[in-house]
């Protein structure tokens, strides 16, 4: 856990989030602000800074978390992105998958 870290303090209940799925490792919240309709972010229990550093045992678990979840809302479509590191537009310093459910003209563009 990282104290001044925005995802430990929603893991440990300190600010509130929309939890849509939970399990012993990860949880999967709604983004504060959502890019599409459903937008939402895996997010792994344990603070792990970035992609790189997440334990190589726990990266089929963090997918299937995320198809998990997508089951659960019933989409067919959808992006998954994981913004990696400052230069890739990572601004939470806390490993998280989006995911982003997607319409035929939402107007969503990957890297605008
Ligand atoms: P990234 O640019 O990949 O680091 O994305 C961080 C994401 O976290 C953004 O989509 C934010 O809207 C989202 N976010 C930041 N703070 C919160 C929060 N307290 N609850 C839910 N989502 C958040």
């Amino acid at each position: 856990m990282s104290d001044d870290c925005v995802f430990c303090k929603i893991v440990k209940g300190e600010i509130p989030a929309e939890v849509f799925l939970a399990n012993d490792e990860f949880i999967v919240i709604l983004d504060a602000n959502p890019k599409v309709e459903g937008h939402m972010l895996v997010i792994p229990k344990e603070h792990y800074d970035n992609f790189m550093d997440l334990p190589s045992g726990m990266y089929e678990k963090f997918l299937s978390t995320a198809k998990d979840a997508i089951e659960k809302l019933g989409v067919k479509d959808f992006n998954l992105i994981v913004n990696n590191g400052k230069d890739a537009g990572q601004v939470v310093g806390h490993l998280h998958l989006h995911i982003l459910p997607r319409k035929d003209g939402d107007g969503f563009e990957i890297g605008a």
